[in-house]
C-alpha cells in the first residue's frame, strides 16, 4: 500500500470510529406513503426492538421514517426522536414504554418536505406550516423542524421535543389542552406552535397530561 493510500485508508478508518455514516443509517427499507418516497430508518448504533421484546415488554412501538432526499438529517433526526420517547419526562409516564421498531409498528414518526406534510394531513389544514399527528402517524415538518417557531424563540431543540412529544400525544389518545394556569410551564398538547396563551413554551407533558392519558387509556380497556 502506497503511502499516500495508508493515509486515506486511515482518515476513513478514523472517521468511522466518530460518526454513523448516512449510508449506514440508510440500511433501510424504502417505502411509498401517497406518492412520496420514504427511508424506514434503523440505526447500527441503537438497533430496533424486535417484535418479540415489544410483545415481552408491553411495549409501543413505532418506526422512524424520512422523505427521500433530506438525508442532511441524519444521524440526529432519528436519535431525537428516539432519545424524546425514550425520556423519563415524556410519554412513558402511563406506564408503557415507547420503542423503535422495524415492522409490526402501532405508529410511524416521520420528517417531510412542507408540501408532502400537507398531502399527509389532508384534510387538516397545515398549509405548509405546521405538522399533524393522525391516521397513526406523527408528520413532523421540515421547515418547523430545521427554524422552530416565534412563540419558542431560538430555542429549536427545545421545539423538536415539543414537536414530537405533540403530534405522538395525539396518536396515543390526546386532544389539544389550553394553558393551565397563566406564568406557568404550558402543556404538551397546547397548539404552541401558534400562540402560549399566557403560558411559558415547554416541550414535555405535564404530570396531569400524563395522568389524564393514563385514566383515558384505562378506561378504554374496560
Ligand atoms: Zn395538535
Amino acid at each position: 500500500m502506497s503511502l499516500n493510500l495508508w493515509l486515506l485508508h486511515w482518515l476513513f478508518s478514523v472517521r468511522a470510529l466518530f460518526v454513523v455514516g448516512a449510508d449506514e443509517a440508510l440500511d433501510a427499507a424504502q417505502e411509498d406513503i401517497l406518492g412520496a418516497k420514504f427511508w424506514v430508518l434503523r440505526d447500527p448504533a441503537q438497533p430496533s426492538v424486535t417484535a418479540e421484546q415489544v410483545r415481552e415488554r408491553n411495549a409501543i412501538g413505532y418506526r422512524v421514517l424520512l422523505e427521500v432526499g433530506l438525508e442532511q438529517e441524519l444521524p440526529s433526526f432519528p436519535r431525537t426522536v428516539t432519545d424524546v420517547l425514550a425520556d423519563a419526562r415524556g410519554w412513558q409516564g402511563i406506564g408503557r414504554e415507547l420503542v423503535r421498531v422495524e415492522s409490526n409498528a402501532r405508529f410511524d414518526v416521520l420528517l417531510a418536505r412542507p408540501d408532502t406534510i400537507d398531502q399527509l394531513c389532508a384534510p387538516l389544514r397545515t398549509r405548509g406550516e405546521y405538522s399533524c399527528g393522525r391516521e397513526r402517524r406523527a408528520a413532523l415538518n421540515l421547515a418547523r423542524w430545521r427554524e422552530g417557531t416565534p412563540t419558542w424563540g431560538d430555542d429549536v431543540r427545545g421545539y423538536r421535543n415539543y414537536m414530537i412529544n405533540h403530534e405522538v400525544g395525539h396518536l396515543l389518545g390526546m386532544p389539544h389542552q389550553r394553558c393551565p394556569e397563566a406564568g406557568g410551564p404550558a402543556a404538551v398538547m397546547q397548539q404552541q406552535t401558534m400562540e402560549l396563551d399566557g403560558c411559558v413554551a415547554h416541550g414535555w407533558p405535564l404530570p396531569v397530561e400524563v395522568d389524564k392519558l393514563r385514566r383515558m387509556r384505562a378506561s378504554w380497556r374496560k
